[in-house]
């Protein structure tokens, strides 16, 4: 399946200081540490890890909101220009950004209908009669009335921004959404009609989402694949059901134990000690060996490679097989 979305060797570097100012040291933060992935149209890869991971980073340097530092990203055979440019613009429009804060990411001052024609008028598309046409049937296709078009988002429910969120989002006909943390602001009786609206829109438009959440439940039902972060790297990505029945990383498995079901009890909670590290002070060898209950001497001193596993998913864990 041909990618719509090719992400190569990404990493996102700051310079930091360590300390109180003027003892502190200059150090180096590794936000995003060669993370790739490919994501075809019409499909999901849901992006999972505690906060701190470079899930949000990784998001941002797809859509060229924060700069890369080192890698590349594609998009539809393109690489992504420098942001700002007239070619980043028009590649933008390909690719829209969904926040978890809906009410944040609208302004309270603008009519609905005014913030959904917004990007047609921003780009200078259409006639104002034309935009009007798109933003009303826009509207009908996120399961909202007419009437709203004149409302203001302080008027409407949680669920109901969201979905006019979505609905700006799609006026400039994107391909690829990325939705960070969508529905974690939301009632969790909203929460599932937003992702069903999400799953429907995708079959109807043939949308590809990267889909940020830690929510691991809602991940597993809207994702065709899965990768998990820990420190800025991906330590493993497959297949969902294959992921998370049968994790090939200790924090895969620690994460997927912490997922409430109906059968709690036959489940063995994985605990894992400490902290996350500082990403300023990254731990030698794995990254994760310090919280892990396998780590063995060979851990401490060597990084394992994200490989492909033998069946098919990939992981960075110099146990994998055993611990799958
Ligand atoms: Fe644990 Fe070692 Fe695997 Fe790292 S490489 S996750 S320390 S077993």
């Amino acid at each position: 399946m041909t990618a719509l979305l090719e992400v190569s060797n990404l990493s996102r570097v700051y310079e930091v200081r360590r300390g109180a100012w003027p003892f502190g040291r200059q150090a180096t933060l590794h936000a995003v540490d060669g993370v790739s992935f490919e994501l075809p149209a019409g499909r999901t890869l849901g992006l999972v890890g505690e906060s701190g991971c470079g899930k949000t980073t990784t998001a941002k340097l797809v859509l060229g909101l924060v700069p890369v530092t080192g890698g590349e990203v594609r998009i539809g055979g393109e690489s992504l220009p420098a942001a700002g440019t007239p070619s980043w613009r028009a590649l933008r429009r390909r690719m829209q950004m969904v926040y978890q804060d809906p009410l944040g990411a609208l302004d309270r001052r603008l009519s609905v209908g005014r913030q959904v024609m917004e990007p047609l008028a921003i780009h200078d598309i259409g006639k104002p009669a034309e935009r009007l046409d798109k933003a009303l049937a826009m509207l009908d296709a996120v399961g909202l009335a007419q009437h709203h078009f004149d409302r203001f988002p302080h008027e409407l429910s949680g669920g109901q921004r969201q979905r006019i969120v979505l609905a700006r989002a799609l006026m400039l006909d994107p391909q690829l959404l990325v939705c960070d943390e969508p529905i974690s602001a939301l009632d969790v009786s909203i929460q599932a009609q937003v992702v069903n609206l999400l799953l429907a829109l995708q079959q109807k438009l043939g949308l590809a989402y990267l889909f940020i959440s830690h929510d691991l439940r809602m991940v597993r039902q809207v994702s065709h694949e899965v990768a998990v972060m820990y420190l800025g790297r991906i330590v493993e990505q497959g297949d969902p059901d294959r992921l998370f029945a049968t994790p090939a990383h200790p924090y895969t498995q620690a994460l997927v134990s912490a997922i409430p079901t109906h059968a709690r009890a036959k489940r063995q909670r994985v605990v894992l000690p400490g902290e996350p590290p500082n990403p300023v002070d990254r731990p030698a060898g794995c990254a994760f060996h310090p919280r892990c209950r396998h780590a063995t001497t060979r851990c401490r001193v060597e990084a394992p490679a994200l490989r492909i596993l033998a069946d098919g998913r990939r992981a960075a864990c110099h146990n994998a097989e055993q611990i799958a």
